[in-house]
């Protein structure tokens, strides 16, 4: 390997919690390992995220219901997916690696220090009616984070998420009940005390994903791992037909990083670049993602010109929105609604080509019926999920049983946010509290068309 400025045994590009994993086994194997983060954060969308990982047949639902097994969890993937040549990211062979290595990854991460728990007793699979479906929780999530056991120099470092307090992620959003009964009221002074203790004795905590990934980061930091920020790669090293380093930049001049064992590309979805969505998901918009800046795409291109091949580009994973008033990359959508798992619907959310975690199954049933343009906004409650912030009452325009329930055409949403956001004063008011204006309630009943 000639030309290098600096070799390790394992380079991988960008931040993610695979990025994060996949250090943590290499340097417990004692090899070299340096992660290459793009942007100024480490965390990528993982840390913007939820944090939700769905792992059937882990160690906490296994202790709560002895029936739970990878054969169960087997028979909901092949009910959801099926096979279709259309869809290798959930191939059968892959459906089944995931269920049988997912319980392992969680037990390696838990004794590399990283704390996780059971999501919450009721996070339900997206499909819990189908054969071998839980109708209770396959989901884990890192225990709450206190941002200070970072290194001062990683602290800042360290992406955002977007619940920044000592809660468990179903209770955080709960708290947005509060008024509904006094458990809630409990459980959100519980949350109140725990946060201004924690300011007061000098902590500072976040949840989900940006919690996973302060953990993993704190935990790669600890094993040795080598992560730079602002070092994007540009393009993969192929000697004699092998990737054998990463080109990214020290000091904005071309840096060569050789890689002994191999490059692990990690580098999230295409969310942000336009280009990239007219070509593979016309109709949506960069501006409609939740996730960060560096979600460009640009490794997707580098692999396809060494001679990698794509799939299931057109996909994507969300729910059917308006934008928040209130926030500036926030989108929210009506109370009680959410667009998940219905035939051929698109949504606007995160964009994941290589759908892998959330939800799979989901997407490939809705990949096997993308040919249909129309989707519908399903009228079914948003189970223990719901308006999750309290500084966002519900904007009446949503409420109004006129629109809930009922298909908008996507023509009506944008006018719905429109109107919103013309309405709003400041950064944090809540505007819109009119009354359903008279083109929004004479949407009813129409399909949503993303064209
Ligand atoms: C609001 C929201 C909530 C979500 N909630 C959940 C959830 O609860 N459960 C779930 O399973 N999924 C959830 N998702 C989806 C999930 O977060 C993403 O699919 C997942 O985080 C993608 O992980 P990744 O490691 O592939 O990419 P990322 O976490 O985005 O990491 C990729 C990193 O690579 C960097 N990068 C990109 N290009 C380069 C380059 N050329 N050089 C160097 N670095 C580069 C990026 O800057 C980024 O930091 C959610 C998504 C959103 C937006």
């Amino acid at each position: 390997m000639a030309g290098f400025d600096e070799t390790f045994d394992w380079v991988v590009v960008g931040s993610g919690a695979g990025s994060m994993s996949s250090a943590l086994v290499m340097r417990k194997a004692g090899k070299s390992v340096v992660i290459l983060e793009k942007t100024k954060f480490v965390g990528g969308t993982t840390a913007k995220s939820g944090g939700v990982m769905w792992i059937p047949n882990n160690r906490f639902i296994r202790a709560a219901e002895p029936d739970e097994s990878a054969e169960k969890a087997i028979a909901y993937l092949d009910a959801v997916c099926g096979d279709s040549p259309d869809t290798p990211g959930t191939s059968r062979d892959k459906r089944r690696a995931y269920v049988n290595e997912a319980p392992k990854m969680l037990d390696f991460i838990i004794e590399q220090g990283i704390e996780m728990e059971r999501t919450a007793e009721y996070w339900p699979d997206y499909y819990d009616e189908l054969p071998g479906g839980c109708k209770t929780s396959r989901c884990v999530t890192a225990k709450y984070f206190n941002t200070k056991e970072l290194r001062p120099l990683w602290q800042p470092r360290l992406r955002p998420g977007f619940l920044p307090f000592p809660a468990k992620l179903d209770e955080g959003m709960r708290t947005a009940f509060k008024n509904k009964s006094w458990k809630l009221k409990a459980l959100y002074a519980k949350i109140a005390v725990k946060f201004v203790l924690g300011r007061l004795t000098g902590k500072s905590y976040t949840a989900a994903g940006a919690a996973l990934q302060g953990r993993m980061l704190e935990a790669a930091l600890r094993a040795g791992t080598d992560i730079r920020v602002e070092s994007p790669v540009s393009e993969l090293v192929v000697e004699d037909g092998k990737v054998t380093g990463v080109v990214t930049e020290k000091g904005d001049k071309p840096w060569r990083i050789g890689a002994r064992l191999g490059v692990l590309v990690n580098a999230g979805g295409f969310a942000q670049n336009q280009a990239m969505r007219d070509k593979y998901m016309p109709g949506t918009r960069a501006e409609w993602s939740n996730t960060p800046e560096g979600d460009t795409g640009e490794m997707h291109r580098e692999l396809e010109r060494i001679g990698g091949v794509l799939a299931q580009m057109d996909q994507m994973v969300g729910y059917q929105t308006t934008r928040s008033p209130s926030f500036a990359t926030d989108y929210v959508k009506p109370p009680g609604q959410s667009l998940t798992g219905r035939p051929g619907a698109r949504s606007s959310t995160s964009a994941m080509p290589r759908i892998t975690r959330w939800p799979a199954a989901g997407s490939a049933r809705r990949a096997s019926q993308r040919t249909s343009s129309k989707a519908a906004i399903s009228s079914r409650p948003i189970r223990s999920r719901g308006w999750p912030f309290r500084s966002v009452p519900t904007p009446r325009c949503y409420a109004p049983p006129s629109i809930a329930g009922t298909a908008l055409s996507t023509r009506a949403w944008m006018r719905i946010s429109a109107a919103a956001r013309a309405n709003t004063t400041s950064g944090s008011a809540i505007p819109f509290m009119g009354p359903t204006p008279r083109w929004a309630a004479s949407t009813r009943r129409r399909t949503m068309r993303w064209t």
